[in-house]
């Protein structure tokens, strides 16, 4: 059941009665839409066809609108005391006003325009000032434990309370969703492709559209994932602990796991940091999976890093455990056969250990695999059959945080 809601979720999020479509070139900030201020947590009506508003040309976008001039008219709220009131936020042609919440849509523009599907995105601009954190989910369409992750911290934020923004894309991908796929139609993973090309491949061309049109509007970003090829995941940060600025975001995230890895060209997390966006990638998890606790744990740790950024006040407190760091390597199968795993995520191991087996059910023979290191089950591949090289568990040893 709440998988079939998650599923029809999406659909009714669209359409939400004030989107502008237009194409990026020709936003400008006298084009800009006030967007309706939405409680998120009400239920969203049955998505309608709405007319494409008409395309104004020979207009220059402003990519400054964010931080431009406050909406004429808007009564001034009195200002509290110990902040300094936000401004409107623009974002994909529509401004959202201080203190409210609402549902926006990106469209990267690659389908038959009158058959695309305009990808929901939920923005909550605090009443306060503060930084933009946005979250995003499903850059792999398979990918769905974030989703759920992104719409109970969205959806549990009080505009009123919030200080910055906070701006959420469930469904990044979601050609790939609709399939429960994790590439794009062209078989591309979407996530090798940052900061994409206008001019490139239907995966450049997505990746620059979400880039430019979102992610730069970002100071922080949360890219959330899970684990691939039926592989788990223990919560995790993958975090560039060399970046000083990215060592100190991943502070925020209490109780979680930080690997540290500088990531590979193409990745948004690696893309982002380098246009100045301080980034992680958040693993929580399966693919094709709607986990629970995984989900607890990611909407704990986003709700700890917005207290730790100043954000918002946490009702309770629970203590300050700090992120333990890891360095880490995967362990592979030598053999070809069933696994059968001995220990479970999480688990701690020393070396020399027997994690698992392979077992071959022609020849009956049965291969261990042993802990190439005293350390933790950070990530593992559930029992199932596999090749020589196969990468089967990957062990976390706990590191120094660089430069301490
Ligand atoms: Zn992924």
């Amino acid at each position: 059941m709440l998988f079939e809601r998650l599923r029809t979720l999406p659909l009714r999020l669209l359409f939400s009665g004030s989107v502008a479509l237009f194409p990026v070139s020709t936003w400008a900030d006298t084009a800009a839409k006030v967007a309706p201020d939405i409680d998120l947590k009400e239920v969203a009506p049955v998505p309608r066809p709405e007319a494409k508003a008409p395309a104004t040309a020979d207009q220059e976008p402003s990519p400054d609108a964010d931080e431009a001039n406050p909406v004429p008219g808007e009564p001034e709220a009195e200002p509290a005391p110990e902040f300094v009131k936000t401004t409107r936020f623009s974002l994909l042609g529509s401004d959202v006003l201080p203190g409210t919440s609402t549902r926006l849509a990106w469209t990267p523009g690659i389908q038959i325009a009158g058959l695309s599907q305009p990808t929901p995105v939920l923005v909550v601009n605090g009443l306060h000032a503060g930084p933009t954190l946005c979250l995003t989910g499903a850059v792999h369409g398979d990918e769905l434990n974030g989703i759920e992750i992104i719409r109970r911290t969205l959806y549990d934020l009080d505009p009123e309370k919030l200080s910055g923004r906070v701006v959420g894309i469930p469904i990044v991908n979601l050609p790939g969703f609709q399939e429960a796929s994790r590439y794009l139609p062209d078989r591309r993973d979407l996530n090798r492709h940052f900061p994409g090309n206008p001019d490139g491949s239907l995966a450049e061309r997505i990746a620059y559209s979400l880039f430019e049109n979102i992610i730069r509007h970002c100071d922080m970003l949360v890219d959330i994932h899970t684990g691939s090829l039926k592989r788990t995941n223990l919560p995790q940060l993958r975090a560039d602990m060399t970046n000083p600025e990215v060592a100190q975001f991943t502070r925020g995230f209490d109780r979680m796991a930080v690997v540290h890895s500088t990531g590979s060209d193409g990745m948004l997390r690696v893309a982002a940091t380098r246009a100045g966006i301080t980034t992680v990638t958040l693993e929580a998890g399966e693919s094709h999976r709607i986990q629970e606790h995984q989900i607890e744990a990611g909407v704990n740790s986003l709700t700890s890093l917005m207290e730790k950024q100043d954000m918002i006040s946490r009702m309770f407190e629970w203590g300050d455990p700090e992120p333990v760091y890891y360095e880490s390597s995967w362990i592979r199968a030598n053999h070809g056969g069933i696994l059968f795993s001995e220990v479970d995520l999480g688990a701690r191991v020393n070396k020399g250990e027997i994690l698992g087996y392979v077992a071959d059910p022609i020849t009956n023979a049965q291969f261990p695999i042993h802990a190439s290191a005293d350390g933790r089950i950070i990530g593992m591949a559930v029992d199932q059959v596999v090749m020589a090289g196969f990468a089967a568990y990957h062990i976390g040893t706990e590191a120094e945080v660089p430069g301490e």
